[in-house]
């Protein structure tokens, strides 16, 4: 043995102590993290496995996975998701996620499976898919930001405003999410009476990142003068729709009288009766109207649609967040000239 060690009071012995500590070191460093690794592997596929009772539309999972299928099936998933396959996107989500250890790797694919769960209407599927995203990765501004989309469609206000504040201290402009939720909240709240509903809705108008066409929408549904008082002649176009399919109860001639856009808009729609005042609003369909009237036709009248300015996408019906790309004030209100049919006139409040 003395001939293979060196002596203890030799410097080589001091030498091969430390190489022997390295070693020792480094091979538990190397068995705790595969050790971990392996619990975070486990717990994400216990989680996942949750998820896993729908019936399975692709035999995928009898697939022996490779990772050069990462890239096609993720592709595929998206197309399914597209197309409002949402079962068979899911399913394939699944199985990528199942056999990548990774999470960096996985972590766009638990994205992709949260906003497919969003989209099929799965919110407390889609809520756990963004927490556990979060528990991993807390700097994700993609998970943020749909997680606060989920916890509003949820109605879990309180919740949804929380994941400002993480967004914000990664330099978000949050100031109209907040509005948004917090508007959200109130017309949501009940145990708020309707005067504090006003009260509160008046005082968001006079704050600038707060939805207009929103409140002016509430307002016409809790105090129909306050409704009329808060109109502003250059955000009608915002709210025309609104005007539009008020019925005739809900009028405030004595504020339509005073406008000439609202006199206009109203004379078009047969409310009050022409006088010898030439009305003009400036909005081109409503002018048509008028004029169609004042040269004997009653056939004209006005459909609306309603469009998304950031995804261009349009809806036949109104939105506060895009279905299709959830942006938020993005709402853009277009009306169009078309033969009047004999139904009974409805109101959007
Ligand atoms: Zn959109």
């Amino acid at each position: 043995m003395d001939t293979i060690l060196p002596a203890y009071d030799d410097p080589l012995f001091s030498i091969l102590i430390i190489i022997v500590l390295v070693l020792i070191v480094s091979i538990s460093s190397l068995i705790l993290g595969n050790y971990n690794e392996k619990n975070k592997r486990n717990s994400l596929q216990k989680f996942l496995g949750g998820f896993k009772k729908d019936k399975t539309l692709l035999k995928i999972e009898e697939l022996p996975f490779e990772e050069a299928f990462i890239k096609p099936l993720t592709l595929l998933s998206i197309a399914f998701k597209n197309q409002g396959e949402y079962q068979k996107s899911i399913n394939l989500n699944l199985y990528l996620i199942e056999n990548i250890s990774n999470f960096y790797k996985k972590e766009p694919l638990l994205e992709e499976l949260g906003e497919t769960y969003l989209k099929a209407g799965f919110l407390k599927r889609a809520k756990l898919i963004f927490l556990e995203i979060l528990q991993k990765h807390p700097r994700n501004k993609k998970a943020l930001r749909y997680l606060g989309i989920v916890l509003e469609l949820l109605h879990e206000f309180d919740q949804a405003l929380a994941t400002l504040q993480p967004l914000a201290i990664l330099e978000e402009d949050t100031k109209s999410l907040e509005a948004h939720f917090k508007l959200s909240a109130l017309l949501d709240n009940k145990k708020l009476s309707k005067s504090e509903k006003v009260a509160k809705l008046q005082a968001f108008l006079s704050e600038q990142d707060y939805p207009y066409r929103r409140i002016i929408k509430a307002l016409f549904s809790l105090d129909l003068e306050v409704a009329w008082q808060s109109i502003e002649t250059d955000k009608i176009a915002s709210i025309l729709d609104i005007l539009w399919f008020l019925p005739a109860s809900k009028l405030n001639l004595e504020i339509i009288s005073k406008s000439q856009i609202l006199s206009s808009i109203y004379l078009a729609k047969g409310y009050i009766e022409p006088n010898d005042l030439a009305f003009k609003s400036n909005i081109f369909t409503i002018d048509t109207i008028v004029s169609a009237k004042q040269s004997g036709s009653e056939q004209v009248d006005l459909c609306f649609s309603y469009g998304c300015n950031k995804c261009k996408h349009h809806f036949p019906i109104g939105f506060e967040r895009c279905p299709n790309c959830y942006a938020i004030d993005s709402i853009q209100v277009k009306e169009s000239l078309v033969e009047k049919r004999l139904t009974k006139g409805y109101s959007l409040l």
